[in-house]
């Protein structure tokens, strides 16, 4: 099937809630993909953050066959081995409590919500509120939903669940404001993700933290992009004077296979108990056995390190360009902040031209999320193929 006959076929039969780029992929190895016409493209968005050991990882596809061979569903009715595993490895390698699976980000989020609001009610809270930042991007579902204020202002969605309030970005006296004796949770990005790679600074991350602790409310960070060594550390908190009750991981954790998990303290881990939450599909074998592959790669200081040198010779590259303004981000998550009145999503169409994957999360922005393996000639080549490109955009 040509990309004509396809596009006319989605056109017909999906739900239009995606605007696509005129590409198929049939093919990915490394930070590499392939297009239906034999076209090699350099993809430094990684499927948003999602293919960080790289597309089709050995390690990773070995784990997926052999557990795929072996077993593939029992629901949660039953042990399986690479659940509890996995729910190891992850409370080990941060904060010691306990894990709850899911199928993707936002439902690792929901977790998190009905966490804080059953803690709250404990401390005698009737009506508790989830305070998140304007921008900040929690997920899709209903209650991810209200925590992210640009996409639940829309009232065409509503009515939105109750019990959610905004602060202003980074504002930490705002924050300090916002959370009260109703507090259940403080619900926030360390670097906002969706809305084009903003860091949150240690000044509010340390105001959320004292603000938490004095009325007991739980820190809650939505590590979803940020996590499994995105920026350098396994988990971005790692980097900040922050340590959260609760934080939620999912895209990259998979490698591709739709898993998150929502990860607390030894406290927060014992609001739950039998009946309050529940999944058919989540911590199946197939998607633990490939997050234990991927850990087992990203999960490692070297790499890490590499990821922090990577990531800054990145950043050195872009800045030197004719066209950028700033780069934000840390690590291999950063933003490309174009010069004024320059069409980020002209570039972006452009780059796809040129055979480099990137987005646009917001107008005037480009997103970099290459895979973490990704080779240092890779980088450059990225690099100049941006510089390229913005000859001709840049005033
Ligand atoms: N939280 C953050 C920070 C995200 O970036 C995303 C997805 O982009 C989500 C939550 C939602 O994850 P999912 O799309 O897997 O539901």
């Amino acid at each position: 099937m040509n990309l004509t006959d396809l596009k006319a076929l989605e056109e017909r039969y999906l739900m239009h809630t995606y605007r696509r780029a005129p590409v198929e992929f049939v093919r990915g190895e490394g930070a590499l993909l392939w297009d239906s016409e034999g076209k090699e493209h350099l993809d430094f968005l990684g499927g948003i953050s999602v293919c960080s050991v790289g597309h089709c990882n050995p390690d990773v596809v070995e784990a997926v066959r052999d557990q795929a061979g072996r077993l593939m569903h029992t629901s949660n009715l039953f042990y399986t081995e690479p659940m509890v595993r996995l729910a190891e490895r992850l409370a080990e390698s941060s904060l010691g409590g306990r894990v709850f699976f899911s199928n993707s980000g936002a439902e690792a989020n929901e977790c998190a919500i009905k966490i804080a609001r059953k803690h709250a009610h404990r401390r005698g809270v009737e009506a508790p509120e989830i305070v998140s930042f304007d921008r900040d991007f929690h997920g899709r579902t209903y209650g991810a939903l209200a925590a992210t204020p640009r996409l639940a202002a829309d009232p065409a969605l509503g009515p939105m669940l109750p019990g959610f309030r905004a602060a202003p970005f980074d504002d930490a006296a705002a924050l300090r404001e916002a959370v009260g004796e109703s507090t259940a949770a403080v619900l926030i990005e360390p670097i906002q993700g969706e809305s084009g790679v903003y860091p949150l600074s240690d000044e509010t991350l340390l105001a959320a933290r004292k603000a938490c602790d004095e009325v007991g409310a739980l820190l809650i960070l939505d590590e979803i992009q940020t996590g499994m060594g995105r920026t350098g550390s396994l988990w971005a908190y790692e980097q900040t004077p922050v340590r959260p009750d609760v934080f939620t991981s999912a895209k990259a954790l998979g490698g591709g296979m739709p898993i998150g998990a929502c990860v607390t303290t030894p406290e927060a881990g014992e609001v739950l108990e039998p009946g309050d939450h529940g999944s058919t599909f989540a911590g199946g074998p197939v998607a633990c056995a490939a997050a234990l592959a991927v850990l087992d790669i990203v999960d490692d200081p070297g790499l890490l390190r590499r990821v922090r040198e990577l990531g800054a010779g990145l950043r050195e590259g872009l800045l030197a360009l004719d066209g950028v303004v700033e780069v934000r981000g840390r690590g291999l998550m950063l933003g490309v902040g174009l010069e004024a009145g320059v069409d980020a999503a002209a570039v972006a169409a452009d780059l796809l031209d040129r055979g480099l994957v990137v987005n646009v999360p917001e107008p005037g922005t480009i997103r970099l999320l290459p895979p973490l393996t990704v080779e240092s000639d890779q980088v450059e080549r990225a690099v100049a193929t941006i510089g390229t490109a913005l000859i001709s955009y840049a005033a």
